[in-house]
């Protein structure tokens, strides 16, 4: 092909009084406004257009964004019809040959938050799963666990996110607590959130699952207090697996709350009925099972089918269809 391209440039230049390159490209199919472009390009890249239309190169000239000496780059990366997303990655120089194929993937996808691009490139070679880039970029687990921890954004009101990297402040405390008083158990929560759980409770006895409210409402001076005294226990990394820091519990925010069934501690709770079907339902009152069993990367914690935290029933409904956590949740609809 290289040689035939050559020998129909030596060709074209033996008969230039006759045949002008415009003429060629012409006859070849190209419009006045194709050629405009074509004839902007070097010799070199010029002769690959004189043989035969050339419609995928064509693509990458004519648009307006257009770098010359990307044009071998472009071609690397290119699928079916993307060549303006091509161009703006390749002249960023975000994308290359080896990266093309999982940023078309990652840039697809529902999860992908553009503010966070550099992030997922810089972790796309060092982990096998795309699905494993983006939890880990949205959720902050790059970081280690209690590093840039930020407060929490107050003005997201039942939506609020509270974990290892963001904080209450310790003198947080809601303001429209009340206590739980019309259903087994103790404690306080907000009341939007009680009377939630109200209704969850009277659908789940007339099943036969007899909910205890065990813990709910803390404040940062008994989060303070409990931590510590898992210290006096447990190594701190084992602790942190287990229970949060002061500020950094949900507890403090009034919207979750641990249930318990008579009979059973808190380690066996996975094994009765009722956490099978609060898992399934509890999105239907407005809370979602915090800590799945099976995210723990993400979450940090070991997994609590117990603790029901309150979102509101829409978005509860939406975290429990899309099977995420509600850290990476966050991350992507409500931040
Ligand atoms: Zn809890």
């Amino acid at each position: 092909m290289k040689r035939l391209l050559s020998a129909i440039f030596l060709v074209l230049v033996l008969c230039s009084c006759a045949t002008s390159e415009e003429d060629t490209l012409k006859k070849c199919g190209y419009s006045d406004e194709e050629i405009t472009a074509i004839m902007k390009l070097s010799a070199e890249n010029k002769k690959r257009f004189m043989s035969e239309r050339q419609d995928e190169l064509l693509k990458f000239v004519c648009n307006e964004d257009f770098v010359e000496e990307n044009l071998d780059r472009y071609l690397q990366c290119y699928a079916a019809s993307d060549e303006d997303l091509i161009i703006e990655k390749v002249n960023k120089g975000i994308m290359n040959k080896d990266n093309a194929a999982r940023l078309r993937e990652l840039y697809s996808s529902e999860y992908y938050i553009p503010e966070k691009e550099e992030l997922y490139v810089e972790y796309l070679y060092r982990y096998l799963s795309l699905r494993d880039v983006i939890e880990m970029v949205n959720t902050k687990r790059y970081l280690d666990l209690y590093t840039d921890i930020q407060p929490v954004d107050m003005t997201k009101g039942n939506l609020i996110l509270v974990n290892k990297y963001y904080q209450l402040a310790q003198d947080y405390e809601p303001d429209d607590l009340v206590e739980v008083s019309e259903v087994p158990g103790r404690g306080y929560l907000r009341k939007e959130v009680y009377e939630a759980y109200k209704a969850l409770y009277e659908d789940a006895i007339k099943l036969g699952y007899n909910l205890n409210v065990v813990s709910a409402y803390r404040s940062y001076a008994s989060q303070y207090s409990l931590y510590n005294r898992y210290l006096s226990i447990d190594p701190q990394e084992v602790v942190d697996t287990y229970s949060a820091r002061p500020g950094h519990s949900e507890h403090q925010s009034g919207l979750c709350l641990d249930v318990s069934i008579p009979g059973y501690s808190l380690d066996d709770f996975h094994k009765t009925q009722a956490s099978v079907w609060l898992a399934e339902n509890c999105c239907r009152y407005g809370f979602i099972i915090r800590y799945p069993d099976d995210k723990t990367d993400i979450t940090g914690y070991q997994g609590e089918p117990w603790q029901l935290r309150y979102l509101g029933k829409e978005i509860s409904e939406d975290v429990s269809k899309r099977g995420i956590t509600y850290d990476e949740y966050y991350a992507c609809f409500v931040e």
